[in-house]
């Protein structure tokens, strides 16, 4: 489905069989020169059809047209390579340019933090088997533009600022357009559903920083976000309280769970609440255990911070326990 939404601004609805988030917005910004395509969905046929086949009804020209992402997973980059031509500028963060080129090389370190951390070893290997980010990610080496917080991108009549905002993502980035107060959000602000933040290595604090982006953001005047899932959406600032205000009631309930006893990450995840279609933790699966241990580790660390929990760390597992 194509959509105009702005003069020169559309929308291509790039759907995600058999994946929860349904499907992915790619956005594409055309002047008389090239076009700017913004997020492409993933690196498999059902995607790949949709999007050729809106950028085709839209005229764009791949020879001319380059490319922004907004964050390094597969959804959102894994057509880059089927895309792009060797007059493209691919634009991308520092942060997770270098891992991008390196698909594979942090699972073993995910295996090794989850058992650590008591995910059991066959859910364990069939989650990882069955991600989304190590089946569809990007086939081949990309060359990157890197972009940082400040840098723009002028296309037709739009200026494009990058907004650095991890916490979804180490190098999450979004796009502001002061003029027509517009950001392009990524997957740092959602409405409808609430974006995954998980822990998959002990030396980040991916809920302190996406709290401290979604604070970032909160002041920007703007009129009509622009997300990487789902609906369009205008008050931003009313969706940031009420994201903060979500992950401040997942915080409390990590901690009523540690005050029964002293736990590991997993058995956190299980205890808490899953807004799912499944009965019961035992019906998840594995996938989606894979996802709500990452977003218990998160909350996990991030009460660590505020010194609220203490870790108890063994050779073999690590233990969480309310701090007295
Ligand atoms: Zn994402």
């Amino acid at each position: 489905m194509t959509e105009e939404i702005l003069p020169n601004l559309y929308r291509i609805e790039v759907p995600l069989p058999r994946n929860p988030l349904q499907a992915i917005n790619s956005y594409v910004i055309k002047d008389g020169n090239r076009s700017l395509v913004i997020d492409t969905g993933m690196n498999r046929e059902e995607c790949l059809s949709v999007l050729s086949s809106g950028l085709k009804e839209l005229g764009v020209d791949l020879k001319k047209t380059d490319f922004f992402i907004t964050h390094v997973h597969s959804d959102h980059m894994g057509l880059v390579p089927s895309l792009a031509t060797d007059t493209s500028i691919v634009y991308f963060n520092r942060p997770e340019a270098s891992s991008s080129n390196k698909p594979g090389s942090s699972w073993q370190r995910n295996d090794e933090f989850a058992a650590k951390h008591g995910f059991p070893e066959d859910e364990r290997k069939k989650a990882i088997e069955n991600h989304p980010g190590r089946k569809y990610s990007p086939q081949g080496h990309i060359d990157f533009h890197i972009l940082q917080e400040g840098d723009t991108i002028r296309i037709g009549d739009y200026l494009f600022s990058c907004i650095e905002t991890p916490g979804h993502t180490r190098g999450h980035m979004c796009l502001y357009e002061s003029r027509k107060k517009l950001l392009v959000s990524g997957d740092h602000i959602l409405i409808d559903i609430t974006p995954n933040i998980s822990l998959t290595s002990d030396d980040e604090n991916p809920l302190n920083d996406y709290l401290n982006s979604l604070d970032k953001v909160y002041n920007f005047d703007i009129k009509l976000v622009l997300p990487g899932h789902r609906r369009l959406f205008k008050n931003h600032r009313e969706r940031i309280t009420e994201l903060k205000q979500h992950h401040q009631e997942r915080a409390d309930e990590v901690l009523s769970i540690l005050e029964a006893g002293k736990k590991n990450a997993f058995q956190v995840a299980s205890l808490m609440t899953w807004d799912m279609t499944y009965k019961s933790w035992e019906q998840f699966p594995p996938q989606q255990k894979w996802f709500a241990f990452g977003e218990a580790e998160a909350h996990l660390k991030y009460l660590e911070g505020k010194g609220e929990v203490e870790r108890l760390t063994g050779e073999q597992e690590v233990i969480f326990s309310l701090k007295n």
